[in-house]
């Protein structure tokens, strides 16, 4: 048996055998559209009881709780198992939202300097970033090639280029996007909404000449860094530019 969980065994409270979700965590609250999705399975027919999910293989039986967020196990014969039902972001969102795996920091922040909400954490588990990925509507955007093998998940990209623009160019035209009118209405850093403030509040953050020289200056309300046209700018545009 090799120490994966089997129906049998995880009846009742033993919900935290081989999954990373405790019984006990916040995560384990599956959103509705998670939960819809198992109940359209014809193996689903009442809450109160573990379901069964066979081996396609052996016939083996595992509780449907190993398969949170279309995750994937090994059953002991060898034969990979999970939901048929493959889960992602709905398609009907105007605007694509992302999450970026721990890898792909850099492309995360070009996205966000693009207007793109992207979620990044560079110390999140692949159980994590699939969880939010679907709970949150994100596509994910990986370099790991094994996360669509061990999760049933959909309207995820594997980038294949190791440079950051070559990836973004990836990104830009499987997700079909468009060139922003403007850059910075996200935080590179933080993924929030910048917010328009005068130039007497920003006074004291930013050096005299920028001060004279600029008309508009946006603040991120998450770590109060201060956004505004330059040279660095002209230079990201030129950048995109060749993307686009
Ligand atoms: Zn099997
Ligand atoms: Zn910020």
């Amino acid at each position: 048996m090799e120490g994966l969980p089997e129906l049998r065994q995880s009846r009742g409270a033993g919900l935290d055998l081989a999954h990373p979700f405790s019984s006990s965590s916040a995560a384990l609250q599956w959103d509705n559209r998670s939960l819809a999705c198992l109940a359209r399975g014809k193996e689903y027919q009442n809450r109160a009881n573990p379901v069964a999910i066979p081996c396609p293989q052996c016939g083996r039986q595992y509780d449907i709780t190993l398969f949170q967020f279309g995750r994937t196990i090994h059953c002991t014969c060898g034969r990979r198992v999970g939901l048929e039902k493959r889960l992602g972001p709905p398609d009907s969102v105007d605007q694509p939202r992302f999450i970026a795996d721990a890898m792909l920091g850099r492309v995360a922040r070009w996205l966000r300097t693009l207007g793109y909400d992207t979620d990044y954490d560079q110390e999140i588990t692949d159980s994590e970033l699939v969880r939010r990925a679907i709970s949150e509507g994100r596509h994910i955007l990986t370099r790991d090639r094994s996360l669509p093998e061990e999760w049933r998940i959909d309207g995820y990209l594997v980038l294949s280029a190791e440079d950051t623009l070559e990836q973004l160019s990836e990104v830009v035209s499987a997700f079909k996007l468009r060139p922003p009118s403007r850059l910075f209405d996200r935080c590179r850093m933080c993924n929030e909404m910048l917010e328009p403030v005068s130039r007497e509040e920003v006074a004291s953050a930013i050096p005299k000449r920028v001060l004279e020289r600029e008309a508009e200056f946006r603040r991120c309300p998450g770590c109060e860094r201060t956004y505004w046209e330059g040279s660095h700018t002209a230079r990201m545009r030129a950048v995109l530019g060749r993307i686009f």
